[in-house]
């Protein structure tokens, strides 16, 4: 029985004879639903379609996406180490080409996921790797429309997935929007995979906040705030984006900082 993905987010739902009534992820009001009406495509055409690609973001930081653009068009990032690779953000195609190229550079340990928008095939892409966690916040439980015993949800405002990795949650976005921080990138100085929690915008010097991107609606100043209180403490010279090459190479953690204020003093104009 075909596993059909929704075309605009990207989403793998489970096997079913005709295509799923529905993607609540799009009819949630963050996202959007084609003009037309909801469309659908069995992951095996898109596999027969499209492929993914690798290219290298930083030092020991992969990108993943696929080729042609896909749904949101995201791709994630393979963080290398020698302790267990770990998958931040998902993308919809896993194909034996991708499984083989991830083997190569050491397989894969777990998968670690922002929020929603960007659950694309996780448990596909787990059970690819033997059934690898995939770390989800608890409050997004309600969004998954694919429940299966590799999705861990963990509580609170940060859990550590090992010494030099720690999700942190920043909401905003989504009450559970997910950070990931990475301390031993950047040789040491760290780095944060964001999601769409925080945004590298298009001159890679400021970052943007919004509750919907597309349906252009802002945060307010109290959920920006909160967005930078949670990550105030950790150090990070690098912000990795969601699209190849949007990523904040120099000095983030400041470049984040005056986002922030200039998104507060604006509100307060
Ligand atoms: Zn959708
Ligand atoms: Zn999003």
């Amino acid at each position: 029985m075909p596993e059909f993905l929704c075309v605009v987010c990207g989403t793998r739902y489970p096997e079913s004879a005709s295509p799923p009534p529905a993607c609540p992820i799009c009819q949630d009001e963050r996202q959007w639903v084609r003009w037309a009406g909801q469309a659908w495509l069995d992951a095996s055409e898109l596999a027969a379609t499209h492929h993914n690609v690798f290219r290298e973001e930083d030092k020991n930081v992969c990108g993943i996406g696929t080729e042609p653009a896909f749904a949101i068009g995201q791709r994630a990032l393979l963080l290398l180490r020698p302790e267990g690779n770990v998958l931040w953000d998902c993308i919809s195609l896993v194909d034996a080409a991708t499984v083989a190229e991830i083997q190569a550079r050491g397989g894969l340990a777990a998968i670690a996921i922002s929020h929603p928008h960007f659950f694309s095939a996780m448990v596909a892409w787990s059970e690819a790797f033997g059934g690898v966690p995939v770390y989800l916040h608890e409050t997004h439980r309600p969004h998954v429309v694919s429940p299966h015993p590799c999705i861990r949800f963990w509580s609170g405002d940060r859990h550590s997935l090992a010494p030099d990795l720690t999700l942190v949650r920043v909401g905003g976005h989504y009450e559970g929007s997910t950070v990931l921080h990475w301390s031993r990138a950047a040789a040491g100085h760290g780095a944060l995979c964001p999601g769409d929690s925080i945004r590298v915008a298009q001159d890679r010097d400021q970052l943007a906040f919004m509750y919907s991107y597309v349906n252009f609606i802002p945060l307010s100043a109290r959920r920006v705030q909160a967005i930078w209180d949670a990550v105030a403490d950790l150090p990070f010279e690098r912000i990795y984006g969601y699209w190849f090459d949007f990523k904040v190479m120099t000095d983030a953690k400041a470049k984040l900082h005056r986002s922030v204020r200039r998104y507060l003093a604006a509100l307060a104009d």
